[in-house]
């Protein structure tokens, strides 16, 4: 397995790397590296045996000056400090990036969903709720959903912060259920931006996407909507897929919806009829593919597997998940990495289009929410082309870093500083 860097030191490298060729002060950059304030909390909640379990949750406001903090709640077991304040900075330039008037934030709950009832889930999803109800609000802090998080968590937190307030506010958070405020095309966006951005890439290096074979690491939301579209829209072959059991193979391609469903039936991808052999993720992820997608947790990729990797294009639609050393073998190598704060994006600027229509109380239709994602996704990847070749960067993620950046720093700087 690869060794694990702390996510929150490589967020730091990352914004350091984007500083180097923008001459920021260090003062200035230090604001812009660290969160403006962490809710660390421990829920009690009563289980259905009787018991009480204790559940430590987190949430991170990194940013806010170019909006409200915005950012998904995530429940996994290695949900840490550092995680949920790494997750959140990346809200922050991934924003900035596609241009959306968010700040980042994120949150998470140190728990194994898989291990507690729904009715239990509703209990600590409501508990946390209530701890994060001074710190949200439709302008103030908008969670979403992340790893392990859906509609159904949405929805719950929706109806605890309404009821507690005494009010109807959807746009406290985004991600919920169509008949609770939420937007067609959100639940299919970030997978969506993914495949916009392979799209793009590939266009700009003269390759084509329709004889293009993929592996996607994780087929959970993100991973099996990217494979979805690459297969439907473009005739991409999805030769591999994995989740956190293990990997299939099929040099002739596998059908993505196929594997889905097989996956929602029994729980996993391995097994999946269709393949001709199983492997493991590390294999997975140095296939000689022309595209790869990364798309399950942070630290995927580490220096040393970097080194095997065959792919000619990386598309990351997990958070973080190349290590900075990774990043700069891969660099070194010439693999083009669409980073996560453009690829996947989509996410995020769905949210947004959900937060609008639930402050105008006017809802869209699928071709409208749809259409303005590849705008902006579109335009964020000609703007990170833009500066790339304008200042001759190393590789994309430091490009969207400094563009990024540089929005940040100029709301920050128009604010000025009080008190
Ligand atoms: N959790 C997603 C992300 O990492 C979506 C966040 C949101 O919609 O606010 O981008």
């Amino acid at each position: 397995m690869p060794e694990d860097a702390n996510p929150f030191e490589s967020l730091q490298e990352q914004i350091d790397d984007a500083a180097a060729h923008m001459g920021v002060d260090d003062d200035v950059l230090e604001r812009l590296k660290n969160p403006e304030r962490i809710l660390e909390t421990n829920l009690s909640v009563e289980l259905d045996d009787g018991s009480v379990g204790v559940f430590r949750a987190y949430r991170s406001q990194f940013n806010g000056d170019r909006g409200p903090y915005k950012g998904g709640i995530r429940y996994h077991p290695n949900v840490s400090r550092d995680e949920v304040k790494a997750l959140s900075g990346w809200m922050v330039y991934k924003c900035a990036t596609v241009d959306i008037p968010y700040g980042g934030g994120k949150g998470g709950i140190v728990i194994d969903p898989r291990e507690y009832s729904e009715a239990e889930l509703e209990r600590i999803t409501r508990a946390f709720a209530t701890e994060l109800r001074p710190m949200i609000g439709e302008d103030r802090d908008i969670p979403a959903p992340d790893v392990n998080t859906g509609q159904r968590e949405m929805n719950w937190i929706k109806d605890t912060y309404e009821t507690l307030e005494n009010t109807t506010a959807p746009g406290v958070i985004t991600g919920k259920a169509i008949d609770s405020g939420g937007s067609l095309g959100r639940v299919e966006a970030t997978g969506r931006s993914t495949m916009l951005t392979a799209r793009e890439a590939f266009e700009y290096l003269g390759k084509d996407l329709s004889s293009a074979t993929v592996a996607v690491q994780g087929y959970g939301n993100a991973g099996s909507i990217a494979a979805k579209l690459l297969q439907d829209d473009h005739d991409a072959t999805i030769v591999a897929v994995s989740d956190s059991s293990g990997g299939i193979y099929n040099p002739d391609g596998v059908d993505a919806h196929d594997v889905k469903a097989f996956k929602n039936e029994t729980g996993s991808v391995t097994g999946y009829g269709g393949a001709t052999e199983e492997l493991t993720n590390e294999e997975l992820l140095t296939l000689d593919v022309d595209l790869l997608v990364p798309a399950a947790l942070e630290n995927a990729i580490d220096r040393d597997l970097a080194a095997e990797v065959k792919a000619d294009v990386i598309a990351e639609a997990a958070n973080g998940p190349l290590t900075p050393d990774a990043d700069d073998v891969l660099t070194g190598a010439d693999v083009i990495v669409i980073p996560d704060i453009l690829a996947n994006a989509g996410g995020v600027t769905v949210s947004y289009f959900e937060w609008v229509q639930n402050r105008q109380r006017f809802y869209w239709a699928e071709s409208r929410v749809n259409e303005e994602l590849e705008r902006h996704i579109v335009g964020a990847f000609d703007d990170l082309v833009e500066c790339y070749e304008e200042l001759g960067l190393p590789n994309f993620r430091t490009a969207a870093y400094v563009v990024a950046l540089r929005r940040v720093l100029s709301a920050s700087e128009e604010a000025g500083r009080w008190p």
